[in-house]
């Protein structure tokens, strides 16, 4: 299972492998897990969405982005976003990753085109919300969050509830609205729990929590143990629908997410798009290997056998050479 887990993650971070993706487009059955990959056919999609009674977190795709003219292009296209659902008054709020908009370039960059993308949204009393990266990532992202708060009401970040470190982090940012997620980056034991059970606990501890003394939960996650676990928690609790919504990723338990709007509670369902669609794709087999279920028989052709194959051979590789040091 590790061995599996460790193969997506690491074919998730392939340049190579990532770049050929943008030029095969949406393959590898990524179609039924990613919305579109223009902001039309996006938009579209989170109407049909949004007439269910169901709320969206946009992500324009990108991440580990390392030229600034990349992290320009991905926030004037978040900007377009941000632009759109004013326009069509979607139900839609923004999602995005510090990394796509320059945060491994240079802290001021990044921060400028945050400070840009919130300010905007702010206009519109659009949410934003910070997505969370890897470990190397995290205070560099709170830094961000914390910074941008200061100026506008309007945005949030992510817990993962895998790290050690989360419990202060939740308790430092409660005041901000939260996403409180298990995480899903490869992590070393010396910041992060390892086993199932004890990150399943914390995410239990955490989402709690924040439910009582927290501004606002989102709770991410497709796990349908914690799901009826918390259902109950708010009801012992006489806590409101208002103060929580539950999230999950688009093309994921369709079912149950309509299933949980018809109880009566908050949903949104986070929507990513665009040509980027690699690393998210993988992370989510790295997850859960039955999610190649979304390839249908149809896309899995010549080219997406090629781009499996090519992915096998280079984590064998680095296996190999890794065996050797
Ligand atoms: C809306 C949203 C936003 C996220 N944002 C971030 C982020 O910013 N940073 C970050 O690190 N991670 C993020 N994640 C990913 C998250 O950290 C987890 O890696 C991911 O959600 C998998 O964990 P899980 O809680 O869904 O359940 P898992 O632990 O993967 O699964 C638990 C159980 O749920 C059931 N299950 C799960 N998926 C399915 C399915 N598709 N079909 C049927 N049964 C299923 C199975 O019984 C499984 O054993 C986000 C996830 C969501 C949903």
């Amino acid at each position: 299972m590790t061995v599996i887990r460790d193969f997506f993650i690491g074919v998730s971070r392939n340049e190579l492998l990532n770049e050929a993706a943008k030029k095969y487009g949406l393959k590898l059955g990524a179609q039924n897990v990613v919305a579109g990959t223009t902001i039309e056919e996006t938009m579209e999609s989170i109407k049909k969405i949004n007439v269910q009674g169901i709320s969206c977190a946009i992500d324009n795709l990108g991440e580990f982005v390392f030229e600034k003219d990349e992290a320009l292009k991905a926030k004037a296209s978040i900007l377009s976003v941000i632009e759109e659902i004013h326009k069509r008054g979607a139900d839609a709020h923004i999602t995005l990753k510090p990394s796509q908009l320059g945060l491994d370039i240079d802290y001021d960059f990044c921060f400028e085109n945050l400070e840009e993308v919130v300010s905007l949204a702010n206009k519109y009393g659009i949410f934003v919300n910070f997505d969370m990266e890897d470990y190397s990532r995290l205070q560099a992202s709170f830094n961000l969050v914390e910074a941008i708060a200061e100026k506008y009401d309007n945005v949030g970040t992510v817990i993962q509830a895998y790290f050690y470190r989360a419990e202060e982090d939740l308790n430092r940012y409660k005041n901000l609205r939260l996403r409180i997620v298990k995480g899903a980056y490869k992590e070393n034991d010396d910041v992060a729990y390892q086993d199932k059970a004890d990150i399943d606990a914390n995410f239990i501890k955490l989402i709690e929590w924040n439910l009582l003394n927290g501004k606002f939960t989102s709770i991410g996650t497709h796990d349908h143990d914690v799901i009826n676990h918390i259902k109950q928690f708010v009801k012992k609790h006489n806590i409101s629908n208002d103060k929580f919504e539950f999230q999950m990723l688009f093309g994921f338990r369709i079912e149950l997410q309509q299933q949980l709007v018809k109880e009566g509670y908050n949903f949104c369902t986070y929507v990513p798009f665009g040509d980027d669609w690699f690393g998210y794709f993988m992370r989510r087999l790295a997850e859960r290997p039955q999610n190649i279920n979304l390839v249908t028989k149809q896309v899995f052709n010549k080219k997406t056998n090629t781009i499996l194959a090519i992915a096998a051979g280079a984590f064998a590789l680095g296996r190999l050479t890794k065996k050797k040091k």
